[in-house]
């Protein structure tokens, strides 16, 4: 009752500390009141001894991040959610230190929350940590020293999950990142990614308390936005989107008058300028003469308003395939998404990197049971197999809302299971998918089909997936569901 009322008012965390504090008191209070020494002289020494030993480092236990958050933390509220200002992360970092958390639940007989297992899941992506950290090496090798990574954390970092994978970068020395939409930099800074945070797309006018609140960085995508941005009446952070030839988002090159009223802003903190190269991918001389007239033109910019008397603070054009084909045009920061994770677009490039870049996500499914198709019976939704002799099927619990592409049905894909291959028969469904394990011996419910990964001597990537499916491996990482687990191996 009283806890529940503790709770209401000050929050869990708060009930525990307030016991810390009412056992420190206790401590002070027998320490004062001499309780044995008319009993026992020596048992009230002793008393005395554990109690004053204890009051101090109990006092300072309690004392401190009490204070700390009761100075840091006064919107409780909004620091809970995870407000971004440094006070309120610090508030919230004290009061969740882990060390009250493990000696309560120890105090209570719990046991530390189990750890996410592939164990049971019905489909899950594995992500491999030291292939990130691989792929974080070569392509720093990659580029000069004074051009940092800004890793694309965007559609939830290609489908790995961008929680996870903030916390390894984190752990790789990140500390710039690059996402598609306020929401997702909202969700990482939720989560305690701290550095600079890069939209690279629009954000709603209605939205832009969320870029001051939560320290994100915003990009100017033409001088109407600059000037929209501007009218919010608060400091916000930009990158200054420039159009060099892609035509996609930036205000065009050539209007140096226009980007120089940006920098006239009074509420534009500007942090940097970028472009983006858009046949950075091709060998094609005339994409090569392209891609360097799109080099040339931005630099010619930032020149042209250097010499006007603006600065330009960071500078950056390069994505993956910029890096890996240009890495000639680094600036202060290379946005590299695709070739992070391990992979390119297309097979073929990925072919050409395979030394250097290894695939950090594996896609994998339960198999929820395996039966008999006879001779003469058809399979799935429109029926569109039929078994020519009696077939062995297994049932995985995967589909295309998990993000496999509904265009491997009817044998264009394939899985492996226990080292070997099984084609996909009939059409994928949404939450399931039957494949041919007529050729694996051994095979049950509750057994690992790989769908992205190696099993065995066998691999399938998702640049096949890609290949199979019509697309590029961006489409197919991107779409991975989210209610795949994603589990760190
Ligand atoms: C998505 C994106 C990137 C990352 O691209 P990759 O080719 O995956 O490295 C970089 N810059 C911008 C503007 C983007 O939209």
């Amino acid at each position: 009752m009283c806890d529940k009322k503790l709770k209401k008012y000050f929050g869990s965390r708060y009930v525990r500390l307030a016991l810390f504090w009412l056992l420190a008191v206790s401590f002070a209070v027998t320490m004062h009141t001499l309780l044995l020494v008319n009993r026992n002289e020596d048992a009230d020494f002793y008393l005395l001894s554990v109690c004053a030993r204890m009051t101090v480092p109990f006092f300072f236990m309690v004392t401190v991040p009490l204070a700390a958050a009761l100075l840091l933390f006064r919107d409780t509220s909004a620091g809970r959610q995870g407000t971004s200002n440094k006070e309120g992360l610090l508030a919230k970092k004290v009061w969740s230190m882990q060390g009250f958390d493990h000696l309560w639940n120890s105090l209570k007989g719990k046991k530390k929350p189990k750890v996410r297992t592939a164990a049971c899941a019905r489909a899950w992506i594995e992500l491999d940590s030291k292939a990130l950290k691989q792929n974080i090496a070569f392509l720093r090798s990659s580029l000069p020293k004074s051009c940092k990574l800004m890793p694309a954390l965007k559609a939830d970092a290609y489908g790995h999950g961008a929680a996870l994978i903030a916390k390894e970068l984190q752990k790789l020395g990140i500390d710039a990142y690059c996402v598609a939409s306020a929401k997702e930099g909202v969700t990482l800074r939720r989560q305690g990614t701290k550095g600079e945070i890069l939209i690279l797309g629009y954000t709603n006018p209605q939205e832009f308390a969320l870029l001051h609140r939560y320290h994100l960085t915003q990009t100017v995508v033409d001088a109407a936005y600059a000037a929209q941005l501007n009218q919010f009446g608060k400091k916000i952070h930009v990158h200054i989107g420039i159009d060099t030839g892609m035509h996609r988002i930036g205000e065009r090159y050539e209007n140096t008058e226009k980007l120089a009223k940006m920098f006239e802003m009074q509420h534009l903190v500007i942090d940097g300028l970028f472009t983006h190269l858009c046949v950075s991918d091709s060998n094609e001389p005339q994409d090569q003469s392209y891609t360097k007239k799109q080099a040339q033109a931005f630099s010619q910019t930032i020149q042209k308003l250097q010499e006007r008397g603006y600065s330009c603070p960071k500078v950056h054009m390069l994505a993956s395939y910029g890096v890996l084909n240009y890495p000639q045009y680094a600036g202060d920061y290379a946005r590299v998404g695709i070739a992070l994770y391990g992979v390119l677009s297309t097979k073929e490039d990925t072919m050409g990197v395979k030394q250097h870049l290894k695939p950090v996500l594996s896609l994998k499914a339960r198999v929820a049971a395996v039966k008999v198709l006879y001779a003469g019976e058809s399979v799935g939704y429109g029926l569109t197999y039929t078994a020519d002799c009696d077939k062995k099927l297994a049932v995985l619990s995967i589909g295309y809302a998990d993000g496999l592409p509904r265009a491997l049905s009817e044998g264009v894909g394939s899985v492996l299971i226990n080292g070997q291959t099984a084609p996909v028969i009939g059409r994928i469904c949404m939450d399931q998918t039957i494949v041919d394990v007529s050729g694996i011996k051994h095979v049950e419910a509750g057994d690992v089909a790989v769908l992205i990964g190696k099993s065995g001597g066998l691999e399938i990537s998702a640049c096949d997936l890609a290949k199979q499916a019509g697309t590029i491996t961006n489409e197919v990482l991107s779409r991975m569901g989210q209610r795949l687990e994603r589990i760190l191996v």
